[in-house]
């Protein structure tokens, strides 16, 4: 049994929020949730669970996935600035929070969330119109804000003292900052670093949103991960940057995709080749690939293609650096 359930980034203010609440004797439960770029890959969530555990909170990873496509793909409050959905976002979220809720029986859900920090999800109108339309009038708690906000359910009964909540507004977190300091706290990027609000990722959307409307999960989580390079409408070249991407790559590769390495062990990036693509785009993907190994200076560079389950070594010319920059998404 829990008294709470705190959606719980790991960053700066989802920290103060919850030590808050702990100061005041509360049983808390942490949840963390992760977009689907990054759900199925094994990632480790080191920072979360490092500010979790100082904080001795249980935490619960909710790794998204299918669902969030129905958000992303027509979100009813439309999107922010880039590719961020936050409105609906947040809805989505706080269902998910109110089963879990429910299920632990606790009486209220608390965020990190201040009022006009953020210009879309957190003015004090978007606040009401997101715990309206995700059915928790009341029920949400957010202690960095709280004396600016009406009493919340639990407040009224007496299981929180609204009394040692705070008042904050705004952009600045000179506030949150001192009050880690205070005590201690261990948090991640004050920001949280979302990469729906990344224009590059909002480029990379809108073209995957025109070249493939059908787009599917592996689709999208493609996104977050290497440098992209529309070729032909039908098909998409992603060439990874680093060992991270290399890794999430081939972890979100398809039995259709082309994919692209070096031969002989030979270190290097590996690539995928999306779409369906003729034999000139398979050409240009090996010269694109090769473009960004360590041959780039050679005047040719051996290339593996692995594609319909057979494998051939091409010889590549390494692509000039305007045809890379003029195809990148
Ligand atoms: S910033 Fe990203 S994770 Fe946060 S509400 Fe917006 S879309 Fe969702």
């Amino acid at each position: 049994m829990f008294d709470g359930i705190v959606m719980f980034s790991g960053g700066l203010d989802s920290v103060c929020a919850t030590h808050l609440l702990l100061s005041q004797g509360l049983k808390l439960k942490a949840l963390h949730f992760v977009l689907p770029f990054y759900s199925g890959l094994d990632m480790q969530h080191k920072p979360v669970k490092a500010a979790a555990e100082k904080l001795g909170v249980p935490l619960q990873i909710i790794e998204e996935g299918e669902e969030y496509l129905a958000v992303v793909k027509n979100p009813a409050f439309g999107f922010g600035k880039n590719a961020n959905p936050c409105v609906d976002c947040r809805i989505h979220r706080l269902i998910t929070t109110k089963k879990i809720m429910g299920a632990e029986g606790a009486s209220f859900i608390a965020t990190g969330e201040v009022v006009g920090q953020r210009p879309m999800s957190q003015r004090m109108d978007c606040l009401h119109k997101i715990e309206n339309h995700a059915g928790l009038k009341g029920y949400i708690v957010r202690p960095l804000s709280a004396k600016i906000m009406p009493p919340t359910i639990a407040e009224q009964k007496g299981i929180i003292n609204r009394d040692k909540l705070l008042s904050i507004s705004g952009r600045g977190r000179k506030e949150q900052f001192a009050y880690a300091v205070k005590f201690g706290l261990v948090h991640g990027a004050p920001a949280g670093g979302c990469t729906l609000t990344n224009e590059k990722t909002a480029d990379r959307f809108n073209d995957l949103v025109r070249y493939s409307p059908d787009f599917d999960l592996e689709d999208f989580k493609l996104l977050a991960w290497g440098r992209h390079f529309r070729l032909s409408p039908s098909c998409k070249l992603i060439v990874g940057r680093d060992d991270a991407d290399n890794i999430a790559l081939e972890k979100i590769a398809s039995a259709s995709d082309c994919l692209l390495d070096l031969p002989d062990d030979i270190p290097g990036p590996f690539a995928i080749l999306r779409g369906t693509p003729v034999q000139e785009f398979l050409s240009k993907a090996a010269s694109f690939f090769a473009r960004y190994t360590k041959f780039r200076n050679e005047k040719s560079c051996r290339v593996t293609l692995t594609y319909s389950g057979k494998e051939q070594i091409v010889e590549a010319l390494p692509a000039a650096d305007e045809e890379c920059i003029r195809l990148r998404i």
